[in-house]
């Protein structure tokens, strides 16, 4: 447990005056001051290497008609993700999901999309986490975009256990089956973005894909924070 878990917490007063005695840094860079509670410095935040869009192969895009996401995968995306997922700085998405909005805004196919949707987490994986980054990612978007979330759905009935450990071949395997539609009605003839944090090998937004379109979804996109190479 490092000493943020611990100031987490506690009390307000108690965390300003440890703030005090140990002042917040940038997590990126270390250095500069993080005096409005951002996390990562401006300077940080500008230098994250954009992602550019791709023509995903057909292999990777599988059911989704494109995915785009803001920024490659490096090691300074890594650990704002990491902040985010493992320490709950929840604040975190509402920066990257203000970047996410404006690459959606940009993009005219995700422009004219009906619904914005998470890739759920399975249960168990929600009571460990305590929250969905990829909901927390939608609802950030969402105020910028007024694009209306749909998180109840798409269901993660299986619980796969970590995938970052896993090869290629074995995601496309743990997860080929891990999703289920609850309502189909509520996806007939809609136009869907699906959300998640990391791209890596597409295997999760695949699918989800795939159950979203037996569900009559008519056309899925996929949006992530970050893409690995
Ligand atoms: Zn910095």
């Amino acid at each position: 447990m490092n000493l943020s878990t611990v100031v987490h917490g506690l009390r307000p007063g108690l965390e300003a005056f440890l703030n005090f005695l140990y002042p917040p840094v940038c997590v990126i860079c270390k250095s500069c001051p993080d005096a409005g509670q951002k996390l990562v410095c401006q300077n940080c935040w500008s230098n994250l290497p954009l992602d550019r869009p791709v023509a995903h192969d057909p292999a990777t895009r599988g059911e989704l008609q494109e995915i785009r996401s803001v920024w490659q995968f490096s090691e300074e995306v890594q650990t704002v993700i990491h902040e985010l997922k493992y320490h709950s700085k929840k604040s975190l998405s509402k920066r990257f999901g203000c970047e996410m909005a404006v690459l959606l805004l940009r993009t005219p196919a995700y422009a004219e999309a009906d619904l914005l949707m998470p890739v759920p987490l399975h249960q168990t994986r929600f009571r460990e986490r305590g929250f969905n980054q990829s909901l927390l990612l939608c609802q950030a978007i969402s105020s910028h975009t007024g694009m209306p979330v749909e998180s109840q759905v798409l269901r993660r009935t299986k619980h796969t256990g970590p995938q970052a450990k896993l090869s290629a071949t074995e995601r496309e395997r743990n997860v080929a089956t891990a999703f289920q539609v609850v309502d189909a009605g509520a996806l007939k003839c809609k136009s869907i973005i699906v959300v998640d944090d990391v791209l890596t090998t597409g295997a999760t937004l695949r699918a989800c894909a795939a159950a979203l379109r037996r569900a009559g979804a008519t056309r899925i996109f996929g949006l992530t924070a970050a893409r690995t190479p």
